[in-house]
């Protein structure tokens, strides 16, 4: 029987006074005044048994973290023609990379890098009648907490520097592969990424993902095959150019955002967060990625 609580304290001690944390993001200005030294990790298993240790009780920018949740609503509404207008491969590129999505045709890598999540918002954008206020509810419901919003100041942020991810809209529309005006679209997109979160939340969040499709309240919100499609792609392209190094050293599936929160999961067995704001060179948190090697080298517990 593994002592988790006493695991993620080692980690957490192991790695709390770390000089080298990375650097905080700051092409998102709002970003860029988070405090550093936060850091926090929370585990929920299977059965319903939650662990935490640090700051994982304070909310943090979900960022890229919000692409599975996005494509996890859009996949039971439009299951087939959906893997027509975003590919399943890696990239092996920046999540904001712009010059495979040309070469490409308009068509993304896959739903995890910024090009392919602008298609699913442009989705949702379709699909839905109030597509933020619709989203913000299906989160809310996922983790049964009506208090998760949108962070309006870090979307006015986004927006204004938004630069690149509007040169990915532009081109998306230019291919005919954005079916609704740009704006709209990413007015949804830094919606979805400015949405705030805790640790203990985004365990909740992902459970679905562990537990075959049925959330925490255990309604069914994916099918089974769609939970192990959307881990595969968590495992191939959920840090991007960074997926190869991910599954080597923490080996589960998951998923970044530059917040730097993490998400990773093992099915049938848990969920995990772990939120350190300073960024390796890929965009990833540079302390949460350690934390999470060593929760899978102390407990064993890794796909592989
Ligand atoms: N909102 C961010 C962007 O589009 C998300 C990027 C990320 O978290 N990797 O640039």
């Amino acid at each position: 029987m593994i002592d988790y609580q006493n695991v993620i304290n080692t980690i957490h001690q192991n790695l709390k006074d770390e000089v080298n944390r990375g650097v905080v993001a700051s092409y998102i200005p709002e970003l860029a005044g988070v405090d550093i030294n936060n850091f926090g990790i929370h585990l929920r298993l299977i059965n319903g048994e939650t662990y935490a240790t640090g700051d994982w009780d304070k909310k943090l920018s979900i960022q890229s973290i919000s692409k599975v949740l996005t494509l996890a609503m859009a996949l039971p509404m439009y299951p087939e023609n959906l893997w027509q207008r975003v590919d399943v491969e890696p990239s092996g590129n920046p999540f904001n990379h712009l010059s495979l999505l040309e070469l490409e045709k308009g068509i993304p890598r896959n739903p995890l890098i910024n090009a392919g999540a602008i298609v699913i918002a442009d989705i949702l954008v379709t699909l839905l009648d109030n597509p933020k206020e619709e989203f913000l509810n299906y989160v809310r419901s996922v983790v049964d907490d009506p208090t998760i919003n949108f962070n309006e100041t870090v979307a006015n942020s986004e927006r204004m520097t938004g630069y690149n991810n509007f040169a990915a809209a532009n081109l998306l529309k230019a291919y005919g592969n954005l079916h609704n005006d740009v704006d709209t679209v990413l007015d949804f997109y830094f919606h979805q990424c400015a949405i705030e979160m805790t640790c203990e939340q985004l365990t909740k969040a992902f459970f679905m993902f562990a537990n075959h499709g049925a959330c925490c309240q255990e309604n069914v919100l994916i099918s089974a095959s769609q939970a192990k499609r959307i881990n595969a792609l968590m495992l191939t392209c959920g840090f991007y150019d960074e997926a190869g190094e991910f599954a080597f050293e923490v080996g589960l599936p998951g998923k970044s955002g530059v917040g730097g929160g993490i998400v990773a999961l093992l099915p049938n067995q848990f969920t995990i967060s772990v939120w350190s704001p300073g960024l390796n060179k890929r965009g990833n948190s540079l302390l949460g990625m350690k934390a999470l090697e060593q929760f899978t080298t102390m407990t064993k517990h890794s796909i592989f």
